[in-house]
């Protein structure tokens, strides 16, 4: 458990955090075209916005599974250690990204593949 850190006040971001891409599924309609659009709205602009809005949805649903995971990790006292060399995550990343689960040296060893 780190004591360098306020775990409550991360806490109450994630919960924040988790609370509004949940409440934020209605991103996931299927393909409506509304008749009364049809002649302004293409099938090709609506077929786009969809794309757009799975794609957006798929990211949403990534940020809840490192969210929980961040919240459990809070219930096992391992919040802020990163998950890849278990070193302390810095507090300025968690302040950016309160559901970072690696270090920033992890973080971008990953980016670089
Ligand atoms: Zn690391």
């Amino acid at each position: 458990m780190r004591d360098d850190i306020d775990i409550e006040y991360f806490r109450k971001r994630l919960e924040q955090r988790l609370k509004e891409l949940t409440d934020n599924q209605e991103t996931d309609r299927p393909l409506e075209l509304d008749p009364s659009r049809v002649g302004r709205l293409s099938r090709m602009d609506a077929m786009q916005q969809q794309a757009m809005s799975q794609a957006a949805g798929r990211l949403a649903a990534m940020e809840v599974q490192r969210i929980r995971t961040a919240i459990k990790r809070m219930a096992a006292g391992e919040y802020g250690y990163c998950m890849n060399c278990e070193e302390d995550i810095a507090e300025g990343r968690l302040r950016v990204d309160p559901s970072a689960l690696t270090c920033i040296d992890c973080a971008r060893a990953a980016d670089n593949g």
